[in-house]
């Protein structure tokens, strides 16, 4: 099966890697925070409890980052296999998880933390596509809007340096104890996150070929 887990820092770029992978494997790309922003966005109860805990760069509180996620879960495109990016963030997660789903891989994105300020500060989103571009480098190239649909770029709230200051602290005291967690399961394979994203890409596929049945890299 194609159950995978996308694991590692904000800015370590998951979701980039998650979203063309997901693609290639056909199974859904499953974002907790896109769920979360979508919720907001919506202004559902939901949603409006989860917004301040997100603009703060603090976790959600599990039992609603949980609801959204059992809900998507049970849809039946993820019957065959899912890319989790961005979930669990804490071992209780995890636990959780455990109950509902079995997990084939997890990828574990490493990247000196240095990188990452700047990496997240420099980062602008497309709401639309939610296509991800770097102003130093991966700029778009036209201004201030998107490649593929010429939607102007956002900068999400918490990727502001405050925000992004505990966010990275939360990430190493609720979410890298998790490297352990899956390590100890067998399933936990690191992934060097520094580089050009067409290069993390092919280790990413390296990672997962044996899961996707492909002797070759995808
Ligand atoms: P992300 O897009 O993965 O960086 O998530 C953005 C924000 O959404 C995080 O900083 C948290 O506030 C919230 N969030 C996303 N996933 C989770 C999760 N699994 N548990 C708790 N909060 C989450």
């Amino acid at each position: 099966m194609r159950r995978v887990i996308f694991l590692g820092p904000p800015g370590a770029g998951k979701g980039t890697q998650a979203a063309s992978l997901a693609r290639e494997m056909d199974v859904p790309h499953l974002s907790t925070g896109d769920l979360l922003r979508a919720a907001v966005a919506a202004q559902s109860e939901l949603g409006r409890e989860a917004e301040g805990h997100m603009k703060a760069g603090r976790l959600v509180p599990d039992d609603l980052v949980l609801r959204l996620l059992r809900e998507r879960l049970d849809q039946p495109d993820a019957r065959d296999g899912f890319l989790l990016d961005g979930f669990p963030r804490n071992v209780a997660q995890a636990v959780s998880l455990g109950r509902i789903t079995l997990v084939d891989r997890v990828l574990d994105f490493r990247i000196p933390s240095a990188s990452l300020i700047e990496r997240l500060t420099q980062r602008r989103n497309c709401p639309k596509c939610r296509r991800v571009y770097n102003l130093r480098t991966q700029p778009p190239r036209n201004d201030a809007v998107c490649d593929d649909d010429g939607t102007l770029l956002v900068t999400r709230p918490d990727d502001r340096e405050e925000a992004v200051r505990t966010r990275l602290r939360v990430y190493d005291t609720e979410t890298a104890p998790l490297s352990e967690y899956y390590r100890g399961r067998g399933i936990l394979r690191p992934i060097d996150a520094l580089g050009e994203p067409a290069e993390v890409a092919r280790r990413v596929r390296a990672a997962v070929a044996d899961l996707t049945g492909s002797s070759e890299p995808l």
